[in-house]
């Protein structure tokens, strides 16, 4: 079998962890498997690279950001291959310029476009366990690049593709994908399994187990992946195109994004190509638009509102208010004291009434809805940031997702 094992920081924090992963792996090589371990920049450490950047240069180039961050990956798997090589087990690090990680040019957040299999597909065959630096690749340019926060989990899942490797484990601090964040829903309990849709929708909507990219990827190539502890045996969740019924419950899971902000706009001419024109202004500056409603029009005009994340609220207001005559509003408004609340469920899609259930809930404690959405697997709504837990709890409760 050949298993491609991915570690997080936090699994890579200090020497005992990085013991305890060798371990791990060598385990696994043990019983004559072939192993390829990815893994993360040690602790926080990617954090502190951009506080170091930070003080020398509030605006550093990207670039140049790339070349520190790869630093991070880099001193993971050289001491990973050292604590290999002190428990006796031959194993090889290598970088992205050294498999052939080929990547857009994009610095900073670039996509995966080709991965070079002959290198590691050598030291396997020299029963070698072969240790890959995740988040960073090389462009056309021969430079470096990373593929965004949080991006080695797409490194894992991309290398078990070209591989065709039979499983991929995900490695992380919490035993698996949880219905709610634990944190901040106690009774919260582990999923055995989720299909790929649903985890989609968990992983945007920031239950920030698994980085996006690497879910679409798994689910585009059919990699089925299993996210677990580092720190216990747990059997973690299985991610996958299709769960059986057995395993299978009406909502999966219950995500909160405090990130979203919202957006109004009033007094829009009610005539074609408004919505365009104010949707096409805030693409152009690359700010990304969630949940949208427009209202009946009234007068000749209408409003829009729709939310953003809170890191372009201020540039998109800028842009809007700058643009006002050329849009022609009224006046805007933003909102920050709003949460994103979803459910997801791809049981949702053979069951009326998810809906309703989840709109009673809210009323039963009182939290007054400003927007919602749906999608087949999804419902989301905007609500008051200060009902933001009650309302997770109580859903939760609601769709018996506890323990
Ligand atoms: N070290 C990188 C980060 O913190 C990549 C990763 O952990 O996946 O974003
Ligand atoms: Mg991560």
């Amino acid at each position: 079998m050949l298993i491609v094992k991915k570690f997080g920081g936090t699994s890579v924090a200090n020497k005992e962890r990085i013991f305890n992963v060798a371990k791990r792996c060598i385990a696994d090589f043990k019983k004559g498997h072939d192993v390829v371990v990815v893994l993360s920049a040690m602790g926080k450490y990617t954090d502190e690279l951009i506080t170091k950047a930070k003080e020398i240069n509030p605006n550093p180039p990207k670039r140049e950001m790339d070349m520190l961050f790869t630093i991070g990956e880099q001193m993971s798997v050289a001491l990973m291959a050292m604590a290999m090589d002190q428990l006796g087990v031959r194993s090889i690090s290598l970088n992205a310029f050294q498999v052939g990680m080929h990547t857009t040019k994009t610095y900073g957040n670039a996509r995966l476009k080709r991965i070079d299999t002959e290198r590691i597909k050598q030291e396997l065959e020299d029963r070698k366990i072969v240790i890959v630096t995740g988040f960073q690749g090389v462009n056309k340019y021969d430079d470096y690049t990373t593929l965004g926060r949080g991006g080695s989990d797409t490194t894992a899942v991309a290398l078990a593709a070209a591989l065709h490797a039979d499983s991929c484990e995900i490695y992380t601090d919490v035993d698996g994908v949880y219905t709610a964040d634990p944190r901040l829903v106690p009774n919260a309990r582990k999923l055995n399994a989720i299909t790929y849709d649903e985890m989609l929708d968990l992983a945007s909507l920031g239950a920030g187990v698994l980085h996006n990219r690497s879910v679409e990827m798994a689910k585009k190539y059919g990699v089925q992946l299993v996210v677990r502890s580092s720190l216990n045996e747990s059997e973690g969740t299985v991610v996958k195109e299709v769960v059986k019924n057995v395993e299978r419950m009406l909502i999966s899971g219950v995500a909160l994004d405090k990130n979203a902000d919202r957006i109004s706009v009033f007094g829009l001419p009610d005539v074609p190509g408004t919505v365009f024109k104010l949707f096409n202004t805030l693409a152009k500056a690359n700010i990304n638009v969630d949940i949208i409603i427009q209202s009946a029009g009234h007068d000749g005009t209408k409003d829009v509102s729709f939310t953003v994340s809170g890191d372009n609220l201020e540039e998109a207001m800028a842009i809007l208010q700058e643009r006002k005559d050329y849009l022609g509003f009224e006046r805007i408004e933003s909102d920050c004291d709003i949460v994103k609340l979803s459910v997801v469920g791809a049981g949702m899609m053979s069951n009326p009434g998810v809906a309703a259930k989840i709109f009673e809930c809210l009323y039963n404690i009182n939290v007054n809805i400003h927007t919602i959405a749906t999608s087949e697997i999804r419902i989301t709504v905007l609500i008051p940031a200060k009902d933001a837990v009650a309302a997770m709890n109580a859903v939760h409760n609601a769709f018996e997702l506890r323990e």
